[in-house]
């Protein structure tokens, strides 16, 4: 097809050479884009799509895959302005459309849904959340009466993880379990049963979940007609973040384009993160040879988003890693502030210094919304959150449930708030369908009958439970009689005195969720009274929170708070990387195999920063003891991967406790007190 009239769009002549290299480069042959984060890897490969369709190329016939679906967002974002520039379009017009551009699993979706009568689906299938799938696999697990052996049997989520590693590593269950689940190997058969009776479940049904989307696509794959029908849909296929595939995104990638021909793969081996959801970083190292002739090999060197000595830090952060490409990135941002360790006393201090410099550079010109703050693990925001909310500074929650809105914490708040307002039906639908043996038609009954009643405490404590839960029943009406005569801040001890032995039947992770209902309990400790506590969590009614929920008005202003996995491929003037420290980065729960993952974890969170970052270190960190010592405080160490050598290259700072005076003011003064001391036995 005959090209577009010179001159180039202004688009391409902001592109250095390298980058041009890499949206010019000749489509005849396989191309594989590494390099360092920041480096435009994104923008050459919005670029190169802008450039393949001046060519010629048809956009409906373009497909343009990736990874999260906040990735895919900002890809399909800057592909279509790019295409809208190089088109010569006006700024105001509405960007062309890139019908093809979205995550694996949307793409997958969408083929699966037009081809379903081919391979024996009817094209009306629904689509499973986890939260379906996991309820699915209950069932099953029941039927089967797994739960009843001896030796106990994973629960729910934990068979949907092996099951949905098991598929995207396309490996055998055997080997599965012995490397990822050893203390579930000895269930290997009955595992299998589980997963033969789920996936039959779901074909009877017409349901996919999560991993069929991806599995399907990939068998289609197999099959030689089919294959090559889905293959002539497309002329080019790009992929970005393609260090995180899994095995089975790599196989349907190479059997789209089998001779390489249109395949355009960009990624960082120095941000692979999600090997747990079995990504494969070998994808990325053996793209080139899989291709006669092998793929082409570009880098990039030149970061464009951070100033260079958030770039001097991060590079030494990553050279600690075992095995990589070596990619030193450099910036013409010369100089700029230096990244800055805050020591603080611990997680509350550390949530109060945050809020505060949020604030701070919000009124110095920088948005909420081009400030982040990271975390290792969703579940350890919950002081932040906490703080967020009763400075009602606005924020989004990537990646993971909002804390408030986790299934334990709910528990344990709805039954504060039933034992608070003993007409509060939700709160007690909720508390009492958690004893064994009371399900969803049962608990309507006892609160029509709590509704009716002119005295609700009288009518529950003459309520008759089924049979099956009766001592459970008794628990529960004793410690919510108790909670009725509260005496704060002691209710969360004995809401959490009934809770805790629940929360070991209902979830496997139970340790880590009791850590967070102790860190509750803190919180609660700092609320004069149960009432002001339960208001003050309500204040911000939890709306639009997670990735799930869609993002909220797009005038308004807010804070982003993100795991670093759901942060790759994003950048924010400020970013704030909470809990730096061992235990927390490297997670206690890695293992040793899992410490180079850690390590580029770390790296990809500081290399979202563009102006400043600030990395802090609470001094007192919650950890979770999976043993049988429990949980407790600890004096936390810093991170083990910020050395010296990086630690040199920051600045070091620690604020006074925001609390160390907030009982009465300053201390009066005493300078000669020390040497009073030292002098007592003069
Ligand atoms: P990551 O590894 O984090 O995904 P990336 O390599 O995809 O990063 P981009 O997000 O594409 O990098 O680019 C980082 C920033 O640098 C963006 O703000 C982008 O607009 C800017 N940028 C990239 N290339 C250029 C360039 N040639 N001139 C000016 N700005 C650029
Ligand atoms: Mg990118």
């Amino acid at each position: 097809m005959s090209k577009l009239a010179d001159p180039p769009p202004a688009l391409f002549e902001r592109l250095n050479p390298e980058q041009r290299a890499a949206v010019d480069h000749d489509a005849a042959r396989a191309l594989l884009l590494v390099a360092g984060a920041g480096s435009g890897k994104t923008m050459t490969l919005a670029a190169r799509v802008a450039r393949l369709v001046l060519d010629g190329a048809d956009p409906q016939r373009l497909l343009l895959l990736t990874f999260s679906r906040r990735a895919a967002v900002e890809l399909e974002r800057r592909a279509a302005h790019a295409l809208r520039d190089a088109l010569g379009l006006p700024a105001t017009r509405t960007p062309p459309r890139l019908p093809w551009a979205g995550t694996f699993h949307s793409v997958a979706a969408r083929l699966l849904r037009e081809h379903a009568a081919a391979i024996g689906l009817d094209e009306s299938f629904t689509i499973l959340d986890r939260a379906d799938a996991e309820d699915l696999i209950a069932l099953q697990r029941e039927a089967l009466d797994l739960g009843s052996t001896r030796q106990r049997f994973p629960l729910k989520g934990t068979c949907l993880a092996i099951y949905s590693r098991t598929v995207n590593s396309a490996t055998p269950l055997g080997d599965v379990l012995r490397a990822h689940y050893p203390w579930c190997a000895p269930h290997e058969d009955a595992l299998k049963t589980l997963f033969g009776a789920y996936a039959r479940a779901k074909l009877q049904q017409q349901l996919l979940d999560y991993d069929d989307l991806l599995l399907y696509w990939a068998r289609m794959m197999d099959q030689p007609a089919l294959a090559a029908a889905l293959a002539a849909r497309f002329d080019h296929v790009l992929v970005d973040e393609y260090q995180d595939t899994n095995r089975l995104q790599a196989a349907i990638v190479r059997a789209l384009r089998p001779d390489g021909r249109g395949v355009t793969v960009v990624g960082d081996d120095a941000q692979a993160i999600y090997g747990f959801r079995a990504a494969e970083l070998r994808n990325i190292l053996d793209f080139p040879a899989q291709y006669a002739p092998p793929a082409a090999v570009l880098t990039l060197q030149r970061n464009y988003r951070s100033t260079q000595a958030i770039l001097d830090a991060a590079n030494a952060v990553i050279e600690q890693a075992a095995e990589r490409h070596a990619k030193r990135l450099w910036s013409e941002r010369a100089g700029g502030e230096r990244p800055q360790l805050v020591t603080v006393a611990d997680e509350a201090a550390q949530a109060h210094w945050v809020a505060d410099r949020v604030l701070e550079r919000r009124e110095a010109g920088i948005a909420l919304k081009r400030q982040a703050v990271l975390l290792r693990s969703a579940a350890h925001g919950a002081a932040l959150e906490l703080e967020l909310t009763r400075r009602r500074i606005p924020f989004v929650k990537f990646g993971g449930l909002r804390f408030l809105e986790s299934a334990h914490v709910k528990d344990l708040l709805s039954l504060l708030r039933w034992a608070h307002n003993p007409r509060h039906a939700l709160a007690a639908f909720r508390v009492v369908q958690l004893l064994p043996g009371v399900g969803g038609a049962h608990a309507r009954r006892l609160l029509d009958t709590l509704a009716a009643a002119a005295d609700p405490d009288a009518a529950l404590q003459a309520w008759r439970a089924p049979a099956a839960a009766r001592d459970d029943w008794a628990q529960l009406r004793e410690v919510h009689a108790a909670l009725r005569r509260s005496d704060w801040p002691h209710d969360v001890e004995r809401a959490l005195g009934w809770y805790a032995p629940r929360l070991e039947q209902l979830h496997d992770d139970a340790a880590a969720r009791l850590a967070d209902l102790r860190q509750l309990q803190q919180l609660a400790a700092a609320h004069g009274s149960r009432e002001r506590f339960l208001a003050e969590l309500t204040l911000d009614p939890p709306a639009a929170s997670s990735d799930e929920a869609g993002e909220p008005l797009r005038d308004e202003d807010y804070l982003i708070v993100s795991t670093i996995h759901a942060a790759k491929g994003q950048e924010w003037r400020a970013v704030y990387l909470l809990n730096a420290v061992d235990g927390c980065l490297p997670s206690d729960l890695a293992g040793r195999d899992g410490l180079d993952e850690e390590l580029r974890l770390l790296y990809v969170a500081m290399t979202r920063a563009r102006d400043h970052l600030d990395v802090l270190l609470p001094q007192r960190f919650y950890v979770t003891q999976q043993a049988a010592r429990g949980d407790r405080h600890v004096y936390a160490l810093r991170s083990r991967f910020i050395t010296p050598q990086v630690a040199a290259l920051c600045d070091a700072i620690a604020p006074p406790s925001p609390f160390a005076t907030s009982a009465g003011g300053a201390l009066p003064a005493a300078p000669g007190l020390a040497a009073g001391v030292a002098a007592m036995w003069d």
